[in-house]
């Protein structure tokens, strides 16, 4: 115990009075999800998000702890809260019931140690949501993924124990009754973080997980249509293998289609970069797939189905093309042409700002702070 107090210590510094003051510095607990390091040395959108948040929340001058996975490294004071990763066991609940009761006994003793937390920002899943009022402070949950038939259930019966965010507003409209949003904050991007390439290679490319809803299958069928080569890269999850084997694995020549696996780092940013435009043809609802402003930032155009959130993101004419269907898709290359790279990368820099969505959050954590004191209780049905 005594160990957990002084690594509560190390993580924050005295408290800054009342809670009293718009420019009030925050002591902040941000909550990454169990499974892998933040940042991510490849694939993990979420923690992606969680490492630059951090980055704009510190900033902006207030005091953030990141309660995440072990080998995490953050602007923030990182606190690690299990011994080991998990990155093939995403979503076992174990680890993440295991994850978020010792954040929520870090955080306990943290306060009772005079260091608590003005507010807890969760990345992490669903049990902070449900347990979020057995804090004594607000919650905000950021909402990574889609309502479906599941979600939705979820959210309508415990949603209301939190401050929900969502990260695009087609993501919003399909919340659950009882599932109140209270912003929509896109995820944040540092363009500075991605090189900008004006000068292209022929290869379209499609990163993702190797899931039938990302669709590299129907990338590979419009790649085809366009006579143009086609990158793959991302990790076959578990579960994902036999749609793989079946539905990708057998296009794969090493040369009109190339499979990379899972990439990271310098060879992942070089991969957008030298793209001449990335293809989301998604069979989903999603919610905002940061491979689309990756490209962006690279000045590498998207072209998209119009479904979930690439409706936001893509700016047809401008940082990309919304189409309908594989005919169009490979119709839309012979037009790529027509988007500038320098005006594609100025719409990523400008909307998903790291410094900007962290003044969003900080916003939406004052009015959760101020519910909370003034208020009916966290725990109290709307
Ligand atoms: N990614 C990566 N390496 C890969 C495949 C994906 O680093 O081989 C990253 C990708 O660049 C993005 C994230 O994983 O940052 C995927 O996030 P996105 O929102 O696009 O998809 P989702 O969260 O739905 O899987």
């Amino acid at each position: 115990m005594s160990q957990l107090l002084a690594s509560i210590a190390g993580a924050a510094t005295p408290g800054q009075g009342p809670l009293t003051g718009r420019d009030r510095r925050l002591r902040i607990a941000v909550l990454a999800p169990p499974w892998i390091p933040v940042p991510p040395s490849a694939y993990g959108g979420i923690e992606e998000v969680v490492d630059l948040l951090c980055r704009g929340l510190v900033a902006l001058g207030h005091d953030v702890t990141l309660l995440a996975a072990p080998g995490s490294r953050s602007h923030a004071a990182v606190h690690p809260l299990l011994e080991d990763v998990h990155p093939d066991e995403i979503g076992a609940s174990i680890y993440e019931s295991d994850h978020v009761a010792s954040a929520w006994e870090w955080i306990e003793l943290a306060a009772r140690g005079g260091h608590g937390f003005d507010v807890v920002h969760d990345h992490s899943g669903f049990t902070a949501v449900a347990m979020a009022d057995r804090l004594r402070v607000p919650l905000v949950h950021t909402l990574h993924g889609p309502f479906d038939a599941r979600t939705a259930r979820f959210y309508a019966r415990h949603g209301h124990r939190a401050t929900l965010v969502a990260i695009s507003r087609s993501q919003a409209a399909r919340a659950p009754a009882g599932a109140r949003i209270a912003a929509v904050i896109p995820n944040p991007l540092d363009v500075a973080d991605w090189p900008l390439r004006v000068r292209k290679q022929p290869y379209l490319l499609w990163v993702g997980r190797m899931d039938p809803v990302k669709g590299p299958d129907r990338a590979i069928a419009v790649a085809r249509r366009a006579g143009r080569p086609l990158i793959l890269a991302g990790p076959v999850q578990p579960g994902q293998e036999s749609y793989f084997r079946s539905l990708v694995l057998p296009h794969v020549d090493g040369r009109r289609v190339r499979y990379l696996g899972e990439v990271g780092g310098a060879s992942r940013r070089e991969l957008f970069a030298d793209a001449s435009a990335l293809l989301m043809p998604i069979s989903w609802e999603e919610p905002f797939g940061m491979v689309m402003v990756e490209a962006m930032a690279c000045g590498t155009p998207v072209i998209a189905y119009p479904r979930g959130a690439t409706a936001e993101v893509v700016i047809d004419g401008v940082n990309g093309m919304l189409v309908a269907d594989e005919q169009r898709m490979a119709e839309a290359v012979e037009r790529l042409g027509e988007i500038d790279a320098g005006r594609c990368r100025a719409s990523a820099a400008a909307r998903y700002d790291p410094v900007s969505v962290a003044q969003r959050y900080v916003q939406v954590y004052r009015e959760a702070i101020a519910r909370a004191a003034g208020g009916p209780g966290l725990g109290a049905r709307p």
